[in-house]
């Protein structure tokens, strides 16, 4: 293994793994992951080449501004790439894909657009378009640009025909969302290994390549129409509301053998089963290439080789319909296995923690408390990461309170126990050995609970307008601040 010289030199070259478990006797099934990426999908590959093939062609300016419509994987692969090689990034995105992608995008960097869902892929192109003229940015134009299936052509298919020899593979399985994919590896292929035959795999409630309707074009090589055949489907990534430029070349140049229509049931059910069978996680459309995949597999002839490309991992599909029987709470069958041992369950009270003694608070620590109370409107007496604490301070947050938070178990504090110190005298100053405990205005509240009730009942209110601060009502039930598990039972 040689040293990387950046995460990019990581993207591509991604494994070719066999499946053991759920493919039919005497076919030979493999499927090459995508989620091997840096960043879990497919489309790191193309924002790599469509921003290196910018910077030299020269329309991409050091520090200048990125934007492009994505359906969540280009933008985490544009997101990766510019923040690596340090260019902002703009992403528009229909609001109907998943916030995962979103939360992921912004927390590499990016600043993220929603489009209306109802305005479909068509709408969330149009807007990256708008904001490229508007405000002078490079747009990355992913359905359009020659770099998307060159790579593909380049990398993907080389890395195929590595692993099976030329004419080694019989089928190469794919669905398309710009086509890179499909149309990159099948130039390839078509040249190095013609035997090989390519399919191309469709939600089975909208086939647009299968439909044999010409989708139009305007000047700009943009699809000019929503597709006729073009229905919602739960595949984020494939087929969206036209058909690209690039998946349009593949077809019209007779790269594609074969179309295979794939219902959402069964895209799920093959996605949880790589999972659960095969040890791979993967998302929807991965699901999907794989059913079409057995598909082919069914009536091959035995020794057959196919390939199914997986796209992309399954962790950004945690809020989706991929996810919907997957339960948060135990099941009745876990619950039985909790009870099945004497202690540490749910359905039984554990012992009360022993009373804290404690050693006497020293002068001291009982006049700093005293002081701070005095001279700070918000005090709150805290643990640096307890989740009550946590969650009193995102309430006062959420609220515009300013407060200060005095972190008991913090680096600062820990030089002679003053953390311990201080802790011993706020339990003789408010009676109560828990933390944290808060003061408004030089009253003590009590600990989250009592800030809680007091937020819920109007009395915080009072007593910060009588200490002349002003609040704002974020929430109707602060206990909301608190994580789940910690909600009163
Ligand atoms: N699956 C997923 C999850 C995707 O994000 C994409 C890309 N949008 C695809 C499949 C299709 O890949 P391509 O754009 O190369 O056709």
């Amino acid at each position: 293994m040689a040293l990387k010289n950046s995460i990019l030199d990581t993207i591509g070259n991604t494994p070719i793994v066999r499946i053991n478990n759920i493919a039919p006797d005497g076919v030979e099934m493999f499927v090459k992951l995508e989620s091997a990426n840096p960043g879990g999908s497919v489309k790191d590959r193309l924002a790599k080449a469509i921003i290196e093939a910018a910077e030299k062609d020269g329309s991409l300016r050091p520090g200048q501004t990125v934007v492009e419509a994505t359906s969540g994987n280009t933008g985490i692969g544009l997101a990766v790439v510019c923040a690596q090689k340090g260019y902002p990034l703009v992403v528009t995105m229909a609001e109907s894909f998943s916030v995962e992608r979103r939360k992921m995008m912004r927390f590499l960097g990016a600043k993220v657009v929603l489009t209306p869902a109802s305005e479909k892929g068509t709408g969330m192109v149009k807007k990256a378009k708008e904001l490229a003229e508007t405000h002078g940015w490079f747009l990355a134009r992913q359905f359009e640009n020659p770099a998307n299936a060159d790579t593909h052509a380049e990398t993907t298919a080389r890395e195929i025909i590595e692993d099976f020899g030329p004419d080694g593979l019989d089928y190469f399985v794919s669905g398309f969302g710009t086509g890179g994919t499909i149309s990159g590896v099948s130039r390839t292929l078509r040249a190095d290994s013609p035997a090989t035959r390519i399919i191309a795999a469709e939600p089975d409630n909208a086939q647009l390549l299968a439909s044999g309707h010409v989708q139009a074009f305007a000047s700009d090589g943009s699809a000019a129409e929503t597709h006729p055949g073009f229905r919602p489907h739960p595949k984020q990534g494939w087929s969206p509301d036209f058909i690209s430029q690039i998946a349009n070349e593949a077809m019209n140049e007779g790269r594609i053998d074969a179309f295979l229509g794939v219902s959402g049931d069964d895209a799920m059910r093959h996605s949880r089963e790589l999972a659960q069978k095969e040890g791979i996680f993967v998302g929807i459309t991965a699901g999907a290439t794989f059913a079409a995949a057995l598909e082919i597999a069914k009536t091959a002839p035995n020794g057959t080789k196919i390939l199914a490309m997986l796209p992309d991992t399954g962790e950004r599909y945690l809020s989706t319909p991929l996810f919907a029987d997957i339960p948060e709470e135990m099941t009745d069958a876990e619950m039985e296995l909790s009870k099945s041992t004497a202690d540490v369950r749910f359905d039984i009270a554990t012992a009360p923690a022993p009373a804290a003694t404690g050693a006497k608070a020293e002068a001291w620590a009982l006049q700093d408390v005293h002081n701070t109370v005095a001279a700070t409107p918000v005090v709150l007496y805290a643990l640096e990461w307890c989740e009550f604490c946590w969650s009193v301070r995102r309430m006062f947050q959420d609220a515009g309170i300013d407060y200060l938070s005095v972190d008991l178990d913090s680096a600062a504090y820990r030089e002679n126990d003053q953390g311990g110190q201080i802790r011993a005298a706020l339990r003789e100053i408010t009676g109560s050995p828990t933390i944290p405990q808060i003061f408004v205005g030089g009253r003590h509240i009590g600990g989250a609970t009592e800030t809680f009730d007091a937020y819920n009942s109007g009395k915080l209110h009072e007593m910060l307008d009588q200490a002349s601060i002003q609040m704002m009502v974020a929430s109707e039930n602060a206990y909301g601040y608190l994580p789940k598990w910690l909600h009163p039972r």
